[in-house]
């Protein structure tokens, strides 16, 4: 709807107000968002008998909600849909920050934590179109060039989706911050900037086919 409003920014809770070095916290939709658009690996928190788990997994957003899949037969997935609380937390490290002392070193990030309970998708039609806009997020423009999902991989697939409602943004920028005494010592500091890079297509063995490489593929190459 043209007119909707946007949902207001986050307010921090005891659970996700940046205590230490409070300025780099964040509450903004438009930061949380933009952190969370810019990666599809995160990391999801849960307890299963008074033991924690943190497991690496896919994600995407849409709209206020954040999304993860897998298989129906996953014990993370399977103990998530009970509606049990969850964390997650996703991450870019943008450059390690090299300062004049060891205590001053430091890592320049972007990090978003999530707190909240999952919902299961249940309908199969929301599940299939959760899932185009994964592909599409990642591979813009593949969805479409893809053999169409059966029912069989729809029920054979757990999709879960989280509201966007009790979350904290964490960035940190910016050359070191040294104490102001050790600024005139003779030692190099600066930032070494690092970012995930693609390599070019590697082309399955197995196409039996003469196929393009599609456009998103060369791009994501070009473009990462
Ligand atoms: C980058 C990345 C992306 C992934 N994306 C997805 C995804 O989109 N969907 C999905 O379902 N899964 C994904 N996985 C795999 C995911 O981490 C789990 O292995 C999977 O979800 C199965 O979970 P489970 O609880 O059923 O594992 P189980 O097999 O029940 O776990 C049993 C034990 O195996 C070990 N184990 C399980 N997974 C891992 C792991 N990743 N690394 C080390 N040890 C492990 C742990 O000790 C765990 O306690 C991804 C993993 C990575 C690293």
């Amino acid at each position: 709807m043209a007119n909707e409003a946007a949902p207001p920014d986050f307010t921090p809770t005891e659970k996700t107000r940046v205590k230490r070095l409070h300025e780099r916290g964040h509450y903004d939709r438009e930061t949380v968002y933009a952190i969370l658009d810019a990666g599809f690996i995160c990391h999801v928190g849960y307890i299963i008998d008074d033991q924690p788990f943190v497991t690496p997994t896919s994600y995407w957003r849409e709209g206020d909600r954040v999304y993860w899949h897998g298989s129906s037969a996953s014990r993370m997935l399977r103990t998530i849909s009970k509606g049990i609380k969850v964390c997650l937390t996703a991450t870019h490290v943008d450059g390690l920050v090299l300062a004049r002392s060891g205590f001053h070193s430091s890592i320049n990030y972007r990090a978003v934590m999530a707190f909240g309970e999952a919902e299961v998708i249940t309908d199969e039609r929301h599940k299939e179109q959760a899932l185009k806009a994964f592909v599409e997020h990642v591979t813009p423009g593949r969805w479409a060039m893809l053999r169409p999902v059966t029912s069989q991989e729809l029920k054979g697939t757990t999709v879960l989706s989280m509201q966007l409602d009790e979350v904290s943004a964490k960035v940190r920028t910016g050359p070191p911050k040294d104490d102001d005494e050790d600024y005139a010592l003779p030692i190099w500091a600066g930032v070494l900037p690092l970012k995930v890079s693609s390599g070019p297509p590697e082309p399955d063995p197995r196409l039996t086919v003469t196929v393009p490489i599609p456009e998103h593929a060369r791009k994501f190459a070009l473009e990462r």
